[in-house]
Parts: structure tokens; C-alpha cells; sequence
């Protein structure tokens, strides 16, 4: 494989499970052990089209149609100038 980081010109990547954080307006879904591949240089992470879809349909069927999720969460929203 040729692939090269678009932003560091890099070309080794190391496969990993990593948590992905999908958001739309103020709604959040976060997946958890997503494979990517990680530039070893930089960090930044490439996820697979198909995968992205797949989250995204997910999120769908979350928000429109009232799927079920395995967890939820409440995240703490503050503004940085006030902290
Ligand atoms: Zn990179």
C-alpha cells in the first residue's frame, strides 16, 4: 500500500481500535472501538468510507427513529471564558 498522510507527508500507519465522536448540531453519538489507521508521525486517523456511513446511519436511526442505544452518557457543557 502507497498512502500517504495528507497532512505530514508520512507513510507508516499502525492499525488501531479507536473511539470515534460523530456530531451533528448538539447532538453527540460516540462508537467505541472503530478500526482506523493512525499515521505514526502525526496521529491524525483514517477511517474507512463504508465505516463513516455506517455511524452515520446509526445516528439516524438514533435521533429519527428512537433506536435503542447500549449506553448514554451525560457530557458537562461549560464555556471556556467562564471557567
Ligand atoms: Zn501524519
Amino acid at each position: 500500500m502507497n498512502k500517504v498522510c495528507s497532512f505530514c507527508g508520512n507513510k507508516n500507519f499502525r492499525v488501531r481500535n479507536v473511539q470515534y465522536i460523530y456530531r451533528h448540531d448538539d447532538h453527540l453519538l460516540m462508537v467505541n472501538n472503530v478500526p482506523c489507521e493512525e499515521c505514526e508521525y502525526c496521529g491524525e486517523q483514517y477511517f474507512r468510507g463504508t465505516d463513516l456511513e455506517k455511524i452515520e446511519a446509526n445516528f439516524k436511526a438514533i435521533y429519527s427513529s428512537g433506536k435503542k442505544v447500549k449506553k448514554e452518557i451525560a457530557v458537562p457543557v461549560e464555556e471556556f471564558t467562564e471557567i
